[in-house]
């Protein structure tokens, strides 16, 4: 559907408390700039709707890759349901939108500039801010990013999650895999234990003597209670033969590990365990660009105005997705889309000398445990009298405990469809 401005105007009015007087005769008198530095889940979302609230905006993308392959469903080319092709998108359709690429890696933001590698100078107006992670591989002793090609984090997608697949199907029956889960907060908080299900269902299926151990430096994870069943249901979780075991902190946290003979240091004791395939996934912070931008503070994070997602510390720079602080939501793809769609509404506003609206977000975070059996969590959010997002009260929830084995069906035909739909919505 494409919107005009007075549509905009009209649908803004309805849907905020706040007026935005002055979008059309404004916008139309001059072309405002808005840089997005990074083309993944929460950019591709704020560009894509900034041009459509108001397409007048010259909205320029900077982004080093040709094309971006989501985490989302990631987990499953891990456990072989699925080819690393079905998670690749490229950027035409956003391109098509009359959105502008710099192909390249932005290094700095100041003075209304995004500086990049190659030493372009993207001028702006209102810069976004939506780089993601970075991965902080020195807080475990012995990792690095060069380390990552034989022990994988593979928690950004792509050629990462080729090794990791890879490595599973080279592995001999009867071998281990450990994941490293890490500490809060982390990127897809459920991504790691449903990564341990695709791992398992992939060892029954091909390699039944092998198994999965996760040393998580927590004491509890996201939809522990319905991950825990299912594993009982499937994996044999709890018995001598389950293909599923969880180590939680302290004797599951990892303090070192050794590249060349895969082994891993954990726990008080200091005990070792030697791997065949060995899934590190480190500490995280906002990415890079944050930090050399002074956009994070001490936490790591990026804190905004949870109304508009400017930056409380860059004026003129808005922080999304997995980057910024965001109240009570989880670092997923649903938020960082959620949170481009109200940043670009802002934005517009706010380039056009108005008001941004009163913001409400969506979270669902759908885990597939096995072949038609899926669970999900999800949440409606508003913003609270402090002005940190958080859960609607009784909006939302859990899969239920004693959900039917057709409602677990449902749940996996529900996450493919929200995945096919997001994927269109930011992308095309
Ligand atoms: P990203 O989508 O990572 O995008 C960041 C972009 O910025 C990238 O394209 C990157 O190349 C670019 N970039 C970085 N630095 C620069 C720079 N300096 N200059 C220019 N560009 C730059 N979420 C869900 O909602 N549902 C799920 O089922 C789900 N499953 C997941 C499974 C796994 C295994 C993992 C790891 C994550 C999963 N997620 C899921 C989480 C989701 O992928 C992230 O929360 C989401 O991608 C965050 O969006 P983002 O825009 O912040 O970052």
């Amino acid at each position: 559907m494409k919107m005009n401005r007075r549509d905009f105007v009209k649908a803004a009015g309805a849907a905020t408390a706040v007026g935005l007087a002055g979008i059309p005769h404004i916008a139309l008198a001059n072309a405002k700039k808005v840089v997005v530095v990074g083309g993944g889940t929460g950019g591709g979302t704020a560009a894509k709707y900034i041009k459509r609230l108001d397409s007048s905006i010259d909205v320029t993308i900077v982004e080093p890759n040709d094309a971006y392959y989501t985490c989302y469903f990631s987990n499953e080319v891990i456990g072989g349901e699925r080819d690393l092709d079905s998670i690749r998108v490229d950027y035409e359709g956003l391109k098509a939108h009359g959105i502008k690429f710099v192909k390249d890696s932005a290094t700095a933001i100041e003075s209304g500039v995004v500086k990049t590698a190659g030493g372009t100078d993207v001028p702006f107006d209102r810069c976004i801010v939506a780089p993601g992670i970075e991965l902080l591989y020195d807080a475990i002793e012995g990792y690095s990013e060069e380390a990552a090609d034989q022990l994988p984090h593979a928690w950004k997608a792509g050629e990462q999650t080729k090794i990791l697949r890879q490595q599973l199907e080279d592995m001999k029956d009867g071998g281990t895999a450990v994941i490293v889960a890490p500490p809060n907060p982390f990127r897809c908080p459920p991504g790691p234990y449903e990564r341990a299900s695709q791992m398992a269902h992939y060892f029954k299926q091909h390699k039944p003597k092998s198994k999965v151990i996760i040393l998580d430096s927590k004491q509890k994870f996201s939809k522990q209670g319905l991950f825990t069943q299912a594993w009982e249901k499937f994996y044999g979780y709890g018995t001598d033969d389950s293909l599923i075991e969880w180590r939680p902190a302290p004797d599951g946290a990892v303090s070192s590990v050794d590249a060349d003979s895969k082994t891993l240091v954990y726990g008080p004791l200091e005990d070792e365990i030697t791997a065949d395939v060995i899934n590190l996934i480190p500490p995280q912070r906002a990415g890079a660009i944050a930090q050399a931008s002074d956009l994070a503070d001490d936490s790591g994070w990026c804190p905004v105005d949870q109304k508009t997602f400017e930056s409380k510390q860059v004026p003129g720079v808005h922080v999304i997705g997995d980057a910024c602080i965001a109240g009570k939501m989880p670092k997923s793809g649903y938020a960082a889309n959620s949170q481009g769609k109200v940043c670009a509404a802002a934005v517009v506003a706010l380039l056009n000398e108005g008001e941004a609206g009163v913001p409400s977000f969506v979270n669902t975070c759908y885990s597939i445990v096995a072949p038609d059996y899926g669970i999900s969590v999800a949440a409606v959010y508003k913003l609270g009298a402090d002005g940190a997002i958080q859960a609607v009260p009784g909006s939302g929830g859990l899969t239920p405990m004693d959900a039917s084995a057709d409602a677990h069906k449902r749940e996996v035909q529900y996450a493919y469809s929200w995945y096919d739909n997001i994927v269109h919505d930011i992308f095309m």
